[in-house]
């Protein structure tokens, strides 16, 4: 499994923020999804990035192991979209494992059934992006149907694994307070799920749109209120739902 290849953007070390601990975080390059808030639209196109092989990658990891080791950290693979590429995740993760190394995967959720079955078995932890959970407001953010996502939250209680659930906040798309109770009462059912990251929507990625000559239609939305965030932030906690 060391020799499948794959298509990489870009690496980083040190990661804090995509999974428990320091991370050694795998951007994997091809996103079918075209979030109007993307931060990495230069990982969109599949054929970009650089190849390289399953052990390649874990060769790079494994000089930050004791990193990982000590932090309770290690290896969060996101993208782009990593269920793009199934047979490179998949053995990236299982490879992963035989080293000792925890698993993560930051997805949509956005596949096919085979894919998600070659990917999400191995993760220790996904971080599962919920745009919406509203389908028309699910559409128009993110430009596919919430169909998958929806599938991949059953999959992964079938298999019992910690999820914790992303969702931006973006004013006049998902800010919602009906949409936020929704999610927090379809996901009250899934006992698997650790906690739900409200993440408050940002322009830090608009020069990338501006570099690949993409209209970014967010330019006059402006970040939601502090004051909206922790209400929505309630609407979880209400639920029991652990909140960060
Ligand atoms: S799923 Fe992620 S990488 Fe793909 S378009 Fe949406 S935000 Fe960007």
């Amino acid at each position: 499994m060391r020799t499948v290849t794959g298509r990489i953007h870009s690496f980083e070390t040190g990661g804090m923020v995509d999974g428990p601990g320091i991370r050694f975080v795998v951007f994997t390059q091809g996103c079918p999804l075209r979030c109007l808030y993307c931060h990495n639209p230069d990982t969109w196109k599949k054929t970009d990035g650089q190849e390289m092989t399953v052990g390649e990658v874990l060769d790079k990891a494994k000089s930050y192991k004791s990193y990982m080791d000590s932090s309770g950290g290690g290896i969060t693979v996101t993208g782009g979209e990593p269920l793009m590429q199934p047979e490179f995740v998949g053995a990236l993760l299982q490879e992963a494992r035989k080293l000792g190394i925890h698993t993560a995967v930051d997805t949509s959720g956005f596949a096919t059934a085979e894919a998600r079955k070659a990917v999400l078995p191995y993760a220790d932890l996904v971080l599962l992006d919920i745009k919406s959970i509203k389908p028309t407001i699910f559409k128009k953010v993110s430009g596919v149907e919430i169909d998958s996502t929806l599938a991949a939250l059953e999959e992964l209680r079938e298999l019992n694994t910690p999820v914790w659930v992303r969702h931006v906040v973006v004013p006049g798309l998902t800010d919602n307070l009906e949409d936020a109770k929704e999610l927090a009462r379809v996901l009250s059912e899934y006992p698997n799920i650790e906690k739900v990251e409200i993440l408050p929507f940002h322009k830090l990625g608009e020069f990338k749109w501006e570099e690949l000559d993409q209209p970014y239609t967010l330019g006059d939305t402006e970040p939601p209120s502090r004051e909206v965030i922790e209400r929505i932030r309630d609407i979880f906690r209400e639920k029991n739902i652990p909140v960060a």
